[in-house]
């Protein structure tokens, strides 16, 4: 079999999930607030920190970037290609002898700080539950298209989000942007749900990218599920049987309230959705009666007069 010789070497984006406040209810409520099945922040994240250390291991040219996702903010915690810290924190070559102490030390310090930035950036903001993937996707599209415009050979792309807290229906319209220009570029998005909920977005990033979906039913054993399920390559994947999504939740949000909801109103020029009839598009400025309006039920639009 013909075979591109990149094929095994990976990038991966891993969009960790460190919420302080989703992670501060779990902590406080003795993991029965967001049915975490008691997986604490710190056990949550040395498993992260070991699925990071296990890609790296499997293959020498592996990469894996690291995107902290917060409640308002996120930013780059680690990257395994830059060999001293991405934001600021340099490393001394000293320290970089003994990669794995560092790579550890390192990770742990930016997220430390930034968590105490994120604490200090969400004083004003009421959505503190939620966290802004939206954000990270758009962060780690952007490096992925950093590296293909790069030098050949390109490594095979993928983004793994680790999330936790609940989907925000406010970012249903950049997170949607995001999955389709990851679709666009081959991209595929994996998604780990730790939360209680099982995340629409994520169903539906995944579905469209042709990613695996997986909500670990024992969150406590994440590490196993993270070797087992997250460190196969895109090419491996064929000959392996992985979890199988048990169904996508297809609902959308309408773009005036931010309100996920089952049946609509579909602008017939823009596709933008409503939960009432409006007179004109908020998103385009087109004007419409009320017969012009079709209902929509998940994602199956019907064109106007069929
Ligand atoms: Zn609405
Ligand atoms: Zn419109």
């Amino acid at each position: 079999m013909a075979r591109n010789p990149t094929d095994d070497v990976s990038q991966v984006v891993l969009l960790l999930d460190v919420n302080p406040f989703f992670w501060g209810a779990e902590a406080a409520s003795g993991g029965r607030s967001n049915g975490s099945g008691g997986l604490a922040f710190d056990q949550y994240f040395q498993h992260a920190l070991m699925f990071v250390n296990g890609i790296l291991l499997l293959n020498h040219t592996n990469r894996i970037v690291i995107i902290a996702t917060g409640s308002s903010t996120c930013a780059f915690l680690y990257d395994s290609t830059a060999t001293d810290g991405i934001n600021g924190s340099s490393v001394t070559s000293k320290a970089n002898k003994k990669t794995q102490v560092s790579r550890t030390e390192l990770i742990t310090k930016s997220m430390q700080e930034f968590v105490s930035k994120e604490e200090e950036a969400s004083k004003e903001s009421s959505q503190i539950q939620y966290s802004n993937i939206s954000g990270s996707l758009s962060m780690a599209l952007c490096y992925i298209q950093r590296v293909l415009r790069g030098p050949l050979p390109h490594p095979q792309a993928r983004i793994l989000c680790l999330q936790g807290s609940p989907d925000a229906p406010y970012q249903y319209i950049s997170v949607m942007n995001s999955i389709f220009s990851a679709q666009r570029n081959g991209v595929v998005i994996d998604a780990c749900v730790v939360g209680s909920q099982h995340s629409a977005f994520l169903q539906q990033a995944t579905h469209i990218t042709g990613g695996i979906y997986m909500k670990p039913p024992q969150p406590d054993g994440l590490f196993e599920y993270l070797m087992m399920v997250f460190t196969t390559d895109l090419f491996s994947r064929q000959f392996l049987q992985l979890p199988r999504p048990v169904g996508v939740d297809f609902r959308a949000s309408c773009f005036c309230h931010k309100k996920t909801i089952d049946m609509g109103f579909v602008c017939s020029v823009c596709l933008s959705i409503f939960c009432k009839h409006h007179q004109t598009c908020s998103t385009c400025g087109a004007t419409f009666s009320r017969s012009n309006s079709t209902t929509v039920t998940g994602m199956k639009r019907k064109a106007p007069g069929s």
